[in-house]
C-alpha cells in the first residue's frame, strides 16, 4: 500500500459512456478475465436489456415525457417513468432468474408485485439512497435507463458531495481522468451514473482528508484500477485511472475486478456501495 501524495486539479469533464460502450467492454473484459466472466456475462444480458429499454424511451418520449430535463430526481419523477417502465418488468425478471442465486431467489418474489409494490421499493431504494438491501437491484436495474434518458444534457456540478447531486445516491466507483498535465477525480453515481468531482484526497463515505488515514492499492494484473481504502470509517471504493487505460469504463471495469473486492474484505473493510452483480 502506498499513500496518494499527487495534488488536487481543476474540473474536467467527459461525457459518459454510452450503452454501446459499456456493451463492447464487457465482452472484451470477460474474453480477458475468466475468473469475472460469469458475472460479465450476467452484466451484459443485463446492459443488453437496458440498452433496448433507453431506445425505447427515446423513440417513445410521450410515454415517459420528463417536464424539467436535469432536473433533480426524486421519487415522483422515479414513480412517473415506472409506469411506462412496468411492461418491461417481466424481461429484467427473466435476467435475474439466470442471474447470481441470491437474485434469482428474489426474482420469483418480485414477480408477483403489482405498481404499488414497486412504487414502494422505489421509495425505500431513493430514501436509503444506496443498496441497503438486495431486492433494491429490481427498481435500480429498471429505472437506470430511464434516469440516463432524463439527465441526458445536464452539466457536471462543481460541488464535491459524498453523494450524487442528481439523484442522491452514493458512488459505485471513482475515475480519473486526464486535465491539463494531472488528473482529476470524480466520482460515478451507482443509481444514474452520471459523474462529479471529487477531491483527490478526502474518502467519499466520511470525508476523511487526513492522508494517514487513506490508502490505496494497485494491484498486478489492473494496473489502471486501484482500491481507495478509509482507516477513519473501514469502507473501501475502486478507482479506475482513464490516463493509464483510456479504453475503461468504469463501472464495467469496477465489476470486472472481483480479486479485489475480495482482498478488501479478508482485510475488514466494507464496500462503499455494492454493484448490480451484489459485489
Ligand atoms: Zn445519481
Ligand atoms: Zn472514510
Amino acid at each position: 500500500m502506498t499513500q496518494d501524495s499527487e495534488a488536487i486539479v481543476g474540473a474536467g469533464f467527459k461525457p459518459a459512456p454510452t450503452w454501446d460502450s459499456r456493451i463492447e467492454r464487457c465482452k472484451m473484459l470477460s474474453q480477458r478475465y475468466p475468473s469475472a466472466r460469469e458475472i460479465l456475462d450476467f452484466y451484459l444480458k443485463l446492459l443488453t436489456f437496458q440498452k433496448g429499454l433507453y431506445e425505447e424511451i427515446k423513440s417513445n418520449k410521450e410515454a415517459f415525457t420528463i417536464e424539467e430535463a436535469g432536473a433533480r430526481c426524486d421519487v415522483p419523477l422515479l414513480k412517473k417513468g415506472l409506469k411506462a417502465l412496468l411492461p418491461h418488468s417481466p424481461s429484467l425478471l427473466s435476467i435475474a432468474r439466470e442471474g447470481p442465486p441470491l437474485l434469482a431467489t428474489m426474482a420469483k418474489e418480485v414477480s408477483s408485485w403489482g405498481q404499488t409494490a414497486w412504487e414502494a421499493a422505489i421509495e425505500d431504494y431513493q430514501q436509503s439512497a444506496h443498496m441497503a438491501q438486495p431486492l433494491f437491484f429490481f427498481p435500480r436495474a429498471l429505472l437506470q435507463p430511464y434516469l440516463q434518458f432524463a439527465l441526458e444534457g445536464v452539466e457536471t456540478p462543481s460541488t464535491m458531495g459524498t453523494h450524487c447531486p442528481f439523484c442522491g445516491h452514493r458512488p459505485q466507483a471513482g475515475c480519473l481522468r486526464p486535465v491539463d498535465n494531472a488528473s482529476q477525480r470524480f466520482l460515478i453515481c451507482s443509481f444514474c451514473h452520471e459523474e462529479w468531482p471529487y477531491q483527490r484526497l478526502s474518502c467519499p463515505n466520511c470525508a476523511e482528508s487526513d492522508k494517514t488515514k487513506l490508502s490505496y492499492l494497485v494491484a498486478e494484473g489492473w494496473p489502471a484500477v486501484r482500491l481507495d481504502t478509509c482507516e477513519t470509517c473501514g469502507q473501501y471504493i475502486k478507482t479506475i485511472d482513464l490516463g493509464r487505460d483510456p479504453e475503461a469504463v468504469p463501472v464495467v471495469d469496477e465489476l470486472a475486478t472481483i480479486p479485489l473486492d475480495i482482498w478488501a474484505r479478508k482485510k475488514g473493510y466494507e464496500k462503499l456501495e455494492l454493484n448490480l452483480a451484489g459485489i
